[in-house]
């Protein structure tokens, strides 16, 4: 036990990739707690679960995730604060991601990497990069699509509706998370083991767009609504006015993480699907 254990040590945690990893990912976490991007708990979930995916994958699968996440954060910091004085009355939570976010966005891509390291089936590290880019894609198209001139459409509708309410689309929020997605599939190519292919990069780009359509009709139909009694406003918020909000539609228990989770499992499905059926 003691020798199995003692190698097990010797060649999964002491490797170069645990190292890089590591370095990388402290560096992360005090440029998140600077740019307040993360909370404290937050930050240290994230960390975990880079380095679960660097010993379950390698350290390329990490760069990768870390890369998008660069990307999230520097859209973040260039248009919050724009961004916030347009969503403050109509989301739950601004400012800081916390835990529940960080779960709701890396758990499957977690679960991905694990399944890759017991089956050694590559189409898991695909599964999980387009789970990657479609949580990125998700967090560019509302951070960048909020500062859209025209007010967005609902995606099951097409009628108008408030500024940074889910289920909302408009043309820039689509084609910022276009964008995301291309280029998170080339950053994908680059830092990871993956046939340069055509067929490749198309599924790798389309999965996680389609993903973030899927998120934003499962934010219209069953993400719950609230209404503030007082003033009037739709919002995400259960209190609003200092006052208990009005439930006018959704699943109660649907709140925006809980979508974000569900939405991410279906992409890394289809994802799975797409690359034994099509590549
Ligand atoms: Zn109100």
């Amino acid at each position: 036990m003691t020798m199995t254990l003692a190698s097990f040590f010797k060649t999964h945690i002491f490797t170069l990739d645990i190292l890089i990893t590591l370095v990388a990912v402290l560096l992360l976490v005090l440029l998140s707690l600077r740019k307040k991007a993360l909370t404290l708990p937050a930050a240290c979930t994230a960390s975990v679960m880079m380095l679960c995916i660097c010993i379950c994958s390698g350290y390329g699968e990490v760069l990768f995730l870390i890369l998008s996440y660069l990307i999230i954060v520097a859209v973040d910091t260039l248009f919050r604060k724009q961004a916030e004085d347009k969503v403050r009355d109509v989301h739950k939570k601004s400012g800081a991601r916390g835990v529940i976010q960080i779960l709701a966005n890396g758990s499957v891509a977690v679960l991905c990497t694990v399944l890759y390291a017991i089956t050694r089936d590559a189409a898991f590290l695909l599964a999980y990069i387009m789970g990657v880019s479609e949580a990125c894609a998700d967090s560019l198209a509302s951070d960048i699509g909020v500062l859209s001139k025209k007010k967005p459409v609902s995606i099951l509708t097409f009628k108008r509706i408030d500024t940074g309410i889910s289920g909302g689309v408009s043309l820039l929020g689509l084609a910022s998370s276009l964008t995301g997605c291309i280029v998170m599939s080339g950053i994908a190519l680059l830092c990871m083991d993956i046939p340069l292919r055509l067929c490749v990069f198309a599924i790798l780009t389309a999965v996680p767009f389609l993903g973030m359509l899927i998120d934003s009709v499962l934010g219209a139909s069953v993400q719950a609504k609230f209404r503030c009694c007082v003033c009037g406003k739709n919002t995400e918020k259960d209190t609003h006015c200092g006052v208990q909000t009005e439930h006018v539609g959704g699943l109660r228990f649907m709140d925006n993480s809980l979508v974000n989770l569900v939405t991410n499992l279906i992409t890394v499905i289809i994802g799975f699907a797409a690359v034994k059926f099509l590549l």
